[in-house]
């Protein structure tokens, strides 16, 4: 049986080395001239590895994720720091903790305890929260939400907080003592030793998978193949017939600087209200310095409307009232009624997934359709 996967990065590309393996034949097409989706990643002209799209740093708490993805790279273990930098210069933990609420209120405390009262008491008294603002204003107070939270998604999604969905700032980490790691301790952080682009070329090495780029999708493909796997805006598919599904997208600003010692974070986040959000130091991630050349390579992020970006989508949009999910839902009715496609991945489903997340939905979706096709 033959199968299209419209998408080379990790959804598509987990579905055809599962298919792969299970012996059917699987072309994977990609509008981009390149593998690897967003995580996509190459060496630069200062000889440093940078992320195309953004930092991707994997991290997780699934065991067969990590079983799975190893088979196909070494990865190195690493561990994410991130810095918001404050008004006047001063630069502080992200995710908050002890020290940043030290820095921030003049205080001395040296327990999460002591963190944990402060926190009660100035946290809004809101039993239940209907928006962003009022999610973070019942958990941290107005001050810490105000500082950290207000100005960077007005930016992030221009959309002020009371307009957002409590979803978005859920699943930012609150932290009472000192540890200064972005991610939880029960995750396992790694790096692909030698980037992502190496770890979706040994991905897509099968002798049953052939690889088309610079490929985008059009139905009349569809005629020579069984089943298609599509990770394509399930928006665009349907030719936009309930309107469109909005994401914000980023620009990415490189510059080039003096090589120094890398500092031990790598990613900045800015409080303010300008346009930037945060930057990166590639240095300062494991295994990103390839080759000296005595300069380092900085990219500082710009979010904006996807269609201002050349229609690149990163985010999708959640609002309080849940409108796009609303919509999206009128598109996964319509693709129920599809017996030859199923929709996957980020913008085939409209969710934010992080990697793991992605490659853990794309074995499952797999296997149930290997299942049920060994059945029939
Ligand atoms: C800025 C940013 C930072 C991120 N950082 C992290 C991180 O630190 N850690 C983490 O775990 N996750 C991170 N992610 C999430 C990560 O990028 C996703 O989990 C992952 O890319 C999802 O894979 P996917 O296959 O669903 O989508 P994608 O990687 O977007 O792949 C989809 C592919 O489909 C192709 N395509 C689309 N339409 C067509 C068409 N019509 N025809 C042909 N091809 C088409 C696209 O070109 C693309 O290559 C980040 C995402 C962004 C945007």
């Amino acid at each position: 049986m033959a199968i299209l996967i419209v998408g080379a990065g990790f959804s598509g590309s987990v579905h055809a080395r599962e298919l792969a393996e299970a012996g059917y034949d699987v072309t994977v097409i990609d509008k981009r001239p390149h593998i690897g989706g967003n995580a996509y990643d190459c060496e630069d002209e200062n000889g440093v590895r940078v992320h195309a799209y953004g930092p991707h740093l994997f991290h997780t708490k699934s065991q067969p994720v990590l079983d799975w993805i190893t088979r196909f790279a070494e990865f190195v273990p690493f561990e994410h720091k991130v810095r918001a930098r404050l008004g006047d210069g001063r630069l502080v933990p992200l995710p908050i903790n002890l020290d940043t609420v030290n820095t921030v209120f003049g205080t001395d405390f040296s327990t999460a305890e002591q963190v944990q009262a402060h926190l009660a008491a100035i946290a809004l008294d809101i039993p239940e929260p209907g928006n962003a603002a009022e999610h973070l204003y019942a958990k941290i107070g107005r001050e810490l939400t105000d500082l950290f939270f207000r100005p960077y998604t007005k930016k992030m999604w221009a959309l002020d907080l009371e307009e957002m969905s409590p979803a978005v700032v859920k699943r930012i980490p609150l932290r009472m003592d000192r540890v200064d790691t972005y991610f939880s301790s029960e995750e396992t952080q790694l790096l692909p030793r030698h980037g992502y682009t190496a770890l979706f070329e040994r991905l897509l090495a099968h002798p049953h998978i052939t690889l088309r780029l610079s490929t985008g999708f059009d139905r009349s493909m569809l005629d020579g193949f069984e089943f298609c796997f599509n990770a394509m805006p399930i928006d665009e598919y349907y030719g936009f017939c309930f309107g469109e599904l909005p994401y914000r997208s980023i620009r990415f600003h490189k510059r080039t600087e003096p090589a120094a010692p890398p500092p031990a974070w790598s990613v900045t986040n800015f409080t303010d209200a300008g346009p930037y959000t945060r930057e990166t130091n590639w240095d300062a991630l494991p295994c990103h310095r390839l080759h000296e050349t005595g300069h380092r390579s900085v990219t500082v992020e710009e979010p904006c409307d996807y269609r201002d970006n050349g229609y690149e989508r990163y985010y999708p949009v959640k609002t309080a009232d849940g409108r796009y999910q609303t919509l999206y839902e009128q598109y996964r009715e319509l693709a129920r009624t599809e017996p030859n496609m199923e929709f996957i991945g980020r913008c085939g489903t409209y969710q934010y997934l992080d990697m793991d997340q992605v490659i853990n939905q794309s074995l499952a979706s797999v296997r149930r359709w290997l299942a049920q096709y060994a059945e029939a």
